[in-house]
């Protein structure tokens, strides 16, 4: 009798502990758990970023909320190597902090606020100062998709001229609101806009392959670059830029190099 008590005991606690761990498994995340998430990534975004050299003391990358939509995350004023969870800050619609607490904002928080309204496709943006590109901004040059992880390239940049909106004598920053409804509307559909002698705004459909085209837009750069210095470049096919955009467009595809520059950062910012 004890026995068959026993192996029911155990039975019964055994079948609880399935359903119960069915049940965890079903928990839908809810939307503190995605915010945290977020905020998360972009902390790591801002490490990989410095790490891979694409941000130094300039420079800034920011994620909409899950949330409140209208609303993105960004952090205080900082060199992004050195951004920490307390330091991401909520930003609304107008690019105006939530609650600033006299901290010290980026002066060009507009580009975000600005491509988060004009592109609700948009859940990452990263502006940079990355140098390859530079060139491609103020020489008439079009930078376009010279390797296969170029695809968000297709077959030209667009190239923001700041004068239009701030004249000839600016700081060919985007510090107001003007200014970067100017520059959202030169990226129009693009993943990309170029920012004449200034770098570049990248943005993604997830921060993963927002950061992964901020990275391959430099290399894209260089190489192509070299292969103009060596002669006359055989550029992709439509169909073949079509192909590998679908590929590049989805966050599996970035997993890779998330994860490896993920624990580059960490390691570099332990030594
Ligand atoms: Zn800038």
């Amino acid at each position: 009798m004890i026995v068959r008590s026993c192996l029911h005991t155990n039975l019964a606690v055994f079948l609880a502990a399935c359903v119960c761990s069915a049940l965890v498994r079903a928990q839908p995340i809810t939307s503190e758990q995605e915010e945290t998430q977020r905020i998360g990534d972009l902390v790591v975004a801002n490490h990989i970023l410095a790490n891979q050299n694409i941000l130094d003391a300039w420079g800034h990358v920011s994620i909409r909320s899950a949330k409140n939509p209208k609303h993105f995350y960004l952090s205080r004023s900082l060199a992004p190597a050195l951004v920490k969870a307390e330091d991401i800050m909520e930003y609304d619609e107008d690019s105006k902090p939530v609650d600033a607490r006299g901290r010290a904002l980026y002066v060009e928080r507009f580009i975000h606020g600005e491509v988060y309204r004009a592109r609700p496709d948009v859940q990452a943006v990263v502006h940079s100062h990355s140098p390859a590109v530079i060139p491609f901004s103020m020489t008439g040059v079009p930078l376009r998709m010279a390797f296969l992880l170029g695809a968000f390239l297709g077959s030209g940049a667009p190239v923001f001229e700041i004068r239009g909106a701030a004249g000839n004598a600016s700081n060919m920053q985007v510090t107001d609101q003007a200014r970067g409804v100017a520059l959202a509307r030169r990226l129009g559909s693009a993943e990309i806009v170029l920012m004449r002698g200034h770098g570049d705004t990248v943005v993604g459909p997830t921060i993963k392959v927002a950061v992964a085209r901020a990275v391959y837009a430099e290399v894209n750069a260089r190489i192509q670059m070299d292969a103009i210095r060596l002669g006359r470049p055989i550029y992709f096919t439509d169909g073949e830029a079509a192909t590998l955009k679908k590929m590049e467009d989805e966050e599996r595809s970035v997993i890779r190099p998330w994860e490896l520059w993920k624990a580059q950062a960490a390691r570099a910012m332990l030594q």
